[in-house]
């Protein structure tokens, strides 16, 4: 059942907002960071997943580094008390202002995508009079059984460098003073719950790094990206997803060289479980053709994921679940004006009515952080377990 339980005679607050249970996400926090210690790995949250303070505040208490993926995001990283020497900044297109910035704050890497942003950062450092960190990120060639609009690793995809490409390029990037090549950073794709493609990623980090230090270059820090998937289907199942499988996988497949440090991007399966999104029932109908509708004031301005990846999450009717009302198939779609405003089909649904209260499950992670303006709708408000409220919208409340 939800995190967020009605209690009889309750008043729920405006509708939509997004519903953090803190607890949850501090045990998922702690289960992450044991598990990661058992082989010294370090984990570097992946920012663009969300970014509220509340929630950058835990992870950051936690001992997590960032994972940022704009200026903006190093910028707020900082903010929220990461410290630089914990902040990597990757990205295929960082501009000039981005990247300044972030070789003036100090960070500890920049993953790079390809030899002329390579070229790029070594002449901004120069001009800063500043040596930089690189890890380059290769394409690995791997393909995660995942949507393939969340997929990164296969060889056409648009994020990272080819080995050969390297190869080609090896004097000139020996020859840039104000780089220094010391680490590989590889990221396949998102939402991966079989853990033969992590064990597959390793295999070919592997080879690619033995590559590498065959040609000279000293490698410190290897970085496997993020990308452990979660159970839309089953959140109470699985409330914190199996990290203590995905080290391990790492672990038995990776060989490592002393000295060599491991790092990790995780952004998903720290947030994801612990976020709801609370929406209410404004309408029911039902088409000429015989489909129930049921129509709620939360739509693919707060959640665009479904519209977006054809992703599912669970959804509950917290007032229909409380009086047991019959269990039909219907349809479940927003206000905005777009036929992809969707947010379920045909799916099992509880009879529901005017004014009942819904939770969209797992919406932690690239929920309100993908929020739009959409249609002039003003930003969902994130409510917290511990009363904290943050984004409330300075818009008269309609
Ligand atoms: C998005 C992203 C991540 C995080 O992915 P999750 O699937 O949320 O864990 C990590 N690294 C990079 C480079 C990314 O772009």
């Amino acid at each position: 059942m939800s995190r967020y339980t009605l209690q009889p005679g309750m008043i729920v607050p405006q509708t939509p907002f997004y519903y953090c249970d803190i607890d949850l996400l501090q045990r998922t926090l702690q289960t992450a960071t044991t598990e990661a210690a058992r082989y010294g790995y370090q984990i570097h949250y992946a920012m663009k997943a969300n970014a509220e303070p509340h929630i950058l505040y835990e992870i950051q208490q936690a001992g997590l580094g960032a994972d940022c993926v704009s200026g903006y995001e190093v910028e707020c990283a900082i903010e929220n008390g990461f410290h630089p020497s914990k902040i990597v900044f990757a990205g295929v297109g960082k501009s000039d202002r981005e990247i300044e910035y972030a070789i003036r704050q100090g960070i500890f890497a920049f993953n790079c995508e390809s030899l002329q942003e390579l070229e790029v950062i070594n002449e901004l450092a120069g001009r800063l009079g500043k040596q930089v960190n690189v890890a380059l990120r290769i394409n690995p060639d791997v393909r995660p059984h995942t949507h393939h609009y969340i997929s990164t690793g296969q060889s056409e995809s648009k994020f990272g460098i080819s080995y050969a490409e390297i190869d080609a390029a090896l004097a000139e990037l020996h020859a840039m003073k104000n780089i220094r090549i010391f680490g590989l950073h590889f990221h396949i794709g998102s939402q991966i719950r079989e853990l033969e493609s992590f064990a597959e990623l390793a295999g070919k980090v592997n080879e690619i790094a033995a590559w590498f230090t065959s040609k000279g270059v000293e490698l410190r820090h290897l970085n496997m990206g993020g990308g452990l998937g979660i159970d839309y289907n089953d959140p109470d199942g699985e409330p914190i997803p199996d990290f203590a499988g995905y080290f391990r996988t790492f672990h038995e497949n990776l060989r490592l060289t002393p000295g060599q440090t491991v790092h990790f991007e995780l952004g998903r399966s720290i947030v994801a479980q612990c976020g709801e999104l609370i929406t209410r029932v404004l309408y029911t109908k039902t088409t000429a053709g015989g489909a129930h509708f049921v129509i709620t004031d939360a739509g693919m301005t707060e959640l665009i994921r479904p519209a977006l990846y054809s992703a599912r999450h669970k959804i509950e009717n917290l007032t229909a679940a409380a009086e047991r009302r019959p269990i039909g198939l219907c349809s479940i779609a927003g206000p905005i004006c777009e036929s992809s405003d969707i947010f379920a089909r045909d799916i099992e649904f509880p009879e529901s009515h005017r004014g009942d209260i819904l939770s969209i499950r797992s919406t932690g992670a690239y929920g309100s952080i993908m929020a739009s303006h959409y249609n002039m709708r003003p930003t969902a408000p994130s409510r917290f377990s511990d009363g904290t409220i943050w984004g409330q919208s300075n818009l008269a409340e309609l």
